[in-house]
């Protein structure tokens, strides 16, 4: 190979590095370089909140809602707009009974966030459906994968959102480990002013969550043992859950 052909491969290896580099930082739940992503807040409070995303998914998240309820917990869902349609019922149960309802996009697709226009119609698509079958249009969005590129958190910023990052309880979650090691991993987590992700759906497929459903009482309970408690993610961060 010539010195020329060695240089140019060099430097197309090292700008895709760099491509490489910024798009998974674009997905990483702390990283901070493209703008505000919160994902805790500093306090010394033993105060975490409990998130749960990709749902409504029934039976599931009827179950969570019971559980939680049973512990006087209030939690944060950030749902799907696609997914609340399906259980309509569910959604407006979480908000009736003081949970608090983020938006989690429309239909959790993923290549809805490589272009502008395509994400602007999964932001106000969600909201619009949240509106109607639970009355209220949320202040809250978790993007899904927690992609914030540049584009998402301006289009957010717009539609006046704050934007959620937190802690993934375990990182095989979504495939269900038993609820053991759920609750062991989460609760080793747990610190103050955390946001912890649980999933009571699947991206917007629904599935199994016997498995995280059966996690949360026993964490709350060892939380609670801990000295904590627990609150909802817009009191955490000190917004308004809801514009209407
Ligand atoms: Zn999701």
């Amino acid at each position: 190979m010539s010195r020329l052909a060695v240089a140019v491969r060099a430097a197309v290896v090292s700008a895709s590095a760099v491509g490489a580099a910024v798009y998974w930082t674009g997905f990483r739940p702390r990283s901070q370089i493209f703008g505000s992503f919160p994902y805790e807040i500093e306090t010394e409070e033993k105060v975490v909140a409990l998130t749960f995303d990709d749902g409504p998914n029934e039976p599931y998240t009827s179950r969570l809602l019971d559980t939680l309820d049973a512990h006087q917990v209030k939690a944060t869902f950030f749902q799907v707009g696609r997914c609340a349609q399906r259980f309509p019922s569910t959604t407006r149960r979480l908000v009736q009974s003081g949970h608090v309802l983020g938006n989690h996009s429309y239909s959790h697709s993923f290549t809805s966030y490589l272009k502008q226009p395509r994400q602007e119609i999964e932001i106000s698509r969600s909201q619009e459906v949240f509106y109607s079958v639970a009355g209220v249009t949320p202040t809250l969005y978790r993007p899904p994968w927690l992609c914030h590129w540049p584009w998402v958190l301006t289009s957010l910023r717009q539609h006046g959102l704050q934007v959620v990052s937190g802690t993934f309880v375990h990182p095989l979650e979504i495939f269900q480990p038993a609820a053991i090691s759920l609750t062991n991993s989460a609760a080793r987590l747990a610190q103050p002013g955390a946001i912890l992700i649980f999933h009571d759906g699947r991206e917007a497929r629904g599935g199994l969550r016997d498995q995280s459903v059966a996690a949360v009482g026993p964490l709350i309970d060892r939380l609670v043992d801990r000295g904590y408690r627990f609150t909802t993610v817009d009191r955490l961060l000190g917004v308004s859950p809801y514009t209407v």
